[in-house]
């Protein structure tokens, strides 16, 4: 499949060489009715690195990377919202949505290294080529710069880590001038799929607009390979802080023993869990939702258990744009003027006393 060492570490060679067709997948495994299926519908973008490819479990038609990457025929079913946080809604110009006071999501590209079957954007996600605009850039800078609120812009797709190093600078510079700008983030979802796009010189171009933070997509122990790891390395030798952020798939994760690995994994390369999705109601996932009980025995699980830097926030994206909704395990019992009662981990009861002195008037 491929000829050098260095073609393989090379991300654009992986991203030229993405699997696509039923001919391609065939080569690699033995696909499933369902997966054929899926695989000759043109209405689904479907792309995978040969890295993501290479670590799927070939005998395990049920294996985690596998149903991550190879669509399946469930994806028709059209049960759930196209645009379930309705994003188009919020979008005062075009690739830029403003549903927090503070901050904008700018949807730099809508091409990625791998098209996730879970994808919740996946309505926009894979289809147009192109990356944005000098002047769909300028208008959302504009919009930027025009509301003196937003102090974090979040740039994003699509995976921004699909551009080369100079179209990604000229759009962070071109937010980077806006001074009011107090901090970038970039969401990726590159370090898992297609690991080789973190060079030294990405991340001397990254370091140049610090404060500058990364997002990224591990959700399944299995994605933290040697290469993953190499490539967060990089990013927070840079003085990068790393986020992840995990969505909860049902035959994919859905357990608190694979979500432990997973947060544990993580710290180890650096990386700072910072939420667990509940899968959002779009159309063409919902096979992968998982009960929102799911989460919160795994938020049971993990609080007290490891590491508080260990724990990611679970959250549900309210549908209609009601923006990230945490939930948590019920620990407040009962509260009062006088004290509250608390559980902790181990499901241990605690009265805790109130200050005599009432707050002072805000
Ligand atoms: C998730 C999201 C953000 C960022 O939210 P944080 O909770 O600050 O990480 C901003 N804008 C949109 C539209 C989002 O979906
Ligand atoms: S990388 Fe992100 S935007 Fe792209 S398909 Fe995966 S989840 Fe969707």
């Amino acid at each position: 499949m491929y000829t050098h060492e260095t073609d393989w570490q090379d991300w654009r060679w992986q991203f030229r060489n993405r699997l696509r067709t039923e001919a391609e997948f065939s080569k690699l495994v033995e696909l499933t009715d369902a997966e054929k299926q899926a695989l000759r519908n043109p209405n689904f973008a479907v792309a995978v690195t040969p890295y993501f490819a290479s670590l799927i479990d070939k005998n395990d038609p049920n294996c985690p990377i596998r149903r991550q990457a190879v669509p399946v025929s469930e994806e028709s079913v059209r049960k759930g919202l196209p645009d379930p946080l309705a994003e188009e809604e919020m979008s005062p110009v075009e690739n830029l949505i403003h549903r927090y006071p503070d901050r904008v999501l700018l949807i730099a590209t809508e091409t990625c290294n791998m098209y996730c079957r879970h994808c919740t954007r996946r309505r926009r996600v894979g289809f147009k080529k192109k990356a944005i605009s000098q002047e769909k850039l300028n208008n959302a800078v504009k919009y930027i710069r025009d509301n003196p609120n937003i102090r974090d812009v979040l740039i994003s797709g699509g995976d921004p880590l699909t551009l080369s190093d100079s179209a990604l600078e000229k759009i962070i510079a071109a937010v980077r001038s806006v001074a009011h700008v107090q901090i970038i983030r970039i969401g990726t979802r590159a370090p898992a799929v297609n690991p080789f796009r973190i060079t030294p010189e990405l991340v001397n171009m990254l370091k140049k607009y610090h404060p500058l933070w990364v997002n990224v997509q591990f959700n399944h122990p299995r994605e933290i390979t040697a290469e993953a790891s190499r490539a967060c390395a990089l990013l927070a030798d840079a003085g990068i802080p790393l986020g992840n952020q995990t969505v909860l798939l049902r035959g994919i994760n859905d357990s608190v023993a694979i979500q432990k690995e997973l947060v544990h994994k993580l710290v180890q390369i650096r990386i700072r869990p910072y939420y667990l999705y509940q899968c959002d109601i779009a159309e063409g996932i919902e096979h992968f939702r998982t009960p929102v009980s799911l989460g919160i025995e795994i938020m049971e699980q993990l609080r007290g258990h490891t590491s508080g830097f260990a724990i990611p926030t679970f959250v549900v994206d309210a549908p209609g744009g009601g923006g990230k909704v945490p939930i948590l395990p019920q620990y407040l019992i009962c509260q009062t003027p006088e004290k509250i009662v608390v559980r902790n981990y181990e499901g241990r009861i605690f009265t805790y006393p109130e200050p005599n002195h009432k707050r002072k008037e805000e």
